[in-house]
């Protein structure tokens, strides 16, 4: 046998042997998908059954008690996970869902036979159709059936097997689907972000074809350079922001944070929208000089001295809660991303408790945690560096910082 034969066979077997790590390891990842799943259940299922460990319950627990103790264990449980509260809540909603309703789902996914996407597949499935003993039978046997599919194949065919059993009609579904329609944006890299629409097809459709004409209709034009994809995206944010139409003028305010030497042109240093979104120095001088609609804040020099001053009313005077706003840019709960305009300002010491009206001691919290700092053994604290300090009922410590700038 020749040196070079002997090599590759000890090559197969490092191939063989590197493919056996990855299947093993594959399937040890999805039974302890299913183990953090098991145990995300039962400390929501003990929240039910002992919501005193998280809120503070008079005689007979509520409805109400038992409903915030669900919300501050989910809120302990991101914290301890670093996950998201809506992952937490996605993970107990689908948990509860496949261990009642698709047992042998549950018992694949224990056993490493099938992936904790195509589980979640299984669990939105079942969320959808009504509750009803045979139809979540053939649901999950179907499931089993089809476990080893890649997710995008799986969901196909659950989906078309959704439509084959679900009990009610198109139009029922269709009535309910169409409650469930939003807009939403999401931020990318670069200054880029998307914005999605979530519309019935009829007028998902006709808006289509309508910007598909526009664009190829300005597509025709001899000076035109712009792709079609480009034209079309542009016609749609012409429409939307009312750009080039002085009678829809757009009235939106928005907060461009521009670092001072930025502004003059000797610093580099990133100026954000709305005190996240960082945008190229290029624009944000251009936005701080000409734009109206653009509410200018410089980030530097902030007068420390007027922040220091303690007011003497409950609700903070206009300025400091603009100082608020940049400060917090979100939620001060760790996780959480609401925006500081959509949130309540909170006094970390309660106004009627002493604490007073000033930036040591006022937070953004949105109403999901200004509600949970109020409702449940969650407590708040805010230490002089301005870092927010949480402590959940059972006992674990985060820290949120404010963002820096
Ligand atoms: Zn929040």
């Amino acid at each position: 046998m020749s040196t070079r034969a002997i090599d590759d066979t000890r090559a197969d077997d490092r191939v063989d042997f590197a493919l056996a790590r990855a299947e093993v390891a594959s399937s040890q990842l999805n039974r302890l998908a299913a183990e953090r799943m098991s145990a995300v259940v039962s400390v929501i299922r003990e929240a039910r059954r002992h919501p005193d460990t998280y809120v503070v319950v008079r005689d007979e627990a509520t409805a109400r008690d038992i409903s915030f103790a669900v919300e501050a264990a989910i809120a302990d449980l991101a914290v301890r996970l670093s996950l998201s509260e809506s992952t937490v809540g996605a993970l107990v909603r689908r948990g509860e869902l496949v261990t009642t309703r698709a047992l042998p789902v549950w018992n694949l996914f224990r056993e490493g036979e099938i992936s904790p996407e195509n589980v979640a597949c299984v669990a939105d499935v079942l969320d959808s159709l009504p509750e009803n003993e045979m139809c979540d039978a053939r649901v999950a046997d179907r499931a089993a059936e089809l476990a080893g599919l890649v997710p995008s194949r799986f969901r196909e065919r659950m989906r078309a097997f959704r439509d084959r059993v679900h009990p009610e009609s198109q139009t029922e579904r269709h009535e309910r689907a169409r409650a469930a329609r939003r807009t939403w944006i999401e931020h990318g890299d670069d200054g880029m972000a998307w914005l999605g629409i979530h519309l019935p097809s009829t007028d998902a459709e006709a808006a289509w074809q309508r910007i598909d004409g526009i664009a190829r209709q300005l597509a025709t034009c001899t000076d035109e350079s712009r792709s079609l994809d480009q034209i079309r995206a542009d016609a749609v944010a012409d429409i939307l922001t009312g750009r080039n139409d002085p009678a829809t003028e757009p009235r939106v305010t928005v907060g461009v944070l521009v670092p001072v030497l930025t502004l003059l042109g000797e610093g580099d240093q990133p100026a954000t929208l709305e005190g996240r979104i960082p945008i190229d120095p290029e624009t944000a001088r251009r936005l701080a000089v000409k734009a109206p609609s653009f509410h200018r804040i410089l980030t530097h020099p902030v007068s420390s001295a007027v922040l220091d001053v303690d007011r003497t009313s409950y609700r903070p005077p206009a300025d400091l809660a603009r100082v608020l706003a940049l400060r917090d840019v979100t939620c001060r709960h760790p996780g959480c991303g609401r925006p500081a305009k959509r949130c309540d300002i909170d006094h970390t010491v309660d106004w009627a408790k002493g604490g007073t009206t000033s930036v040591r001691n006022l937070a953004h919290l949105s109403r999901r945690h200004h509600t949970l700092k109020h409702r449940t053994r969650w407590t708040v604290e805010q230490r002089p560096d301005g870092v927010i300090r949480w402590t959940s009922p059972t006992g674990f410590v985060a820290d949120a910082d404010p963002p820096p700038f």
